[in-house]
């Protein structure tokens, strides 16, 4: 028998992400949830979190999540609420050629409004550019910050993390001095999420444009 994909990689089926997906019809209305937790885990926050009641109650604590999009607001509460960081919200109503993604993001220093980023696909591969649009930092004590990307119409189901530029910068410019030599492999050369990166000039806009390159991202699970 095939293994799963899910439990092999920790990446989702197609058809897993479109039985999270609401129909063309809602996504036209606005903001919707996409949850995209797939496994029979003892977890239920995210019901808690949603005075909406857009996520259905469970009858077992072991089931997974059901979405009513009909009363869904959009309003990211439960993107924070997940241990699992497996919810996202998707606005594809921002413009004619923008969405607005909300992901969960856990890493230091958080992006700050207006940072560009690169926008990553559940890989970690890299799909194109975005802006950080909004950040939510994380309440205390256990609350995720969430971090909204402007990002292309049409990635609004592919995009589920995100690199800030600044950040990309600084692990390139450590992988090559590896690379040649220059610097010996310690503590104090390794990419590290944790320290402050140079700043980006928040202006940036989002391009639109694919980017050419398509490498791996190794370095944003760690
Ligand atoms: S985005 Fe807001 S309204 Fe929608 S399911 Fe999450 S908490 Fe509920
Ligand atoms: S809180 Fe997250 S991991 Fe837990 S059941 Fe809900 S979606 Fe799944």
């Amino acid at each position: 028998m095939k293994p799963d994909k899910l439990l092999t990689t920790g990446i989702p089926s197609r058809q897993q992400i479109e039985s999270a997906t609401p129909p063309e019809s809602r996504r036209k209305q606005g903001a919707f949830v996409v949850i995209e937790c797939f496994q029979e885990i003892p977890c239920d926050p995210c019901y808690h979190s949603c005075r909406f009641g857009a996520i259905k109650p469970f009858g077992s604590l072991n089931d997974i999540p059901q979405v009513d999009w009909d009363k869904c607001t959009g309003c990211g509460v439960c993107v924070a609420a997940c241990p699992g960081l497996a919810i996202f919200v998707v606005d594809e109503t921002l413009s004619d050629t923008q969405c607005l993604i909300a992901m969960p993001y856990e890493f230091l220093p958080l992006p700050q409004k207006g940072d560009p980023v690169y926008l990553l696909d559940r890989s970690g591969n890299k799909l194109g550019q975005g802006v950080a649009y909004r950040v939510v930092p994380g309440k205390k004590p256990q609350g995720t910050p969430v971090v909204w990307v402007s990002a292309p119409k049409q990635l609004s189901m592919e995009v589920r993390n995100l690199l800030p530029m600044g950040e990309a910068h600084e692990l390139d410019q450590a992988a090559g001095a590896q690379e040649s030599g220059q610097v010996a492999v310690d503590d104090k050369t390794q990419p590290d999420h944790h320290v402050p990166s140079g700043k980006i000039p928040a202006d940036a806009t989002p391009t639109g444009e694919p980017l050419a390159e398509k490498g791996g991202m190794n370095c944003v699970s760690c």
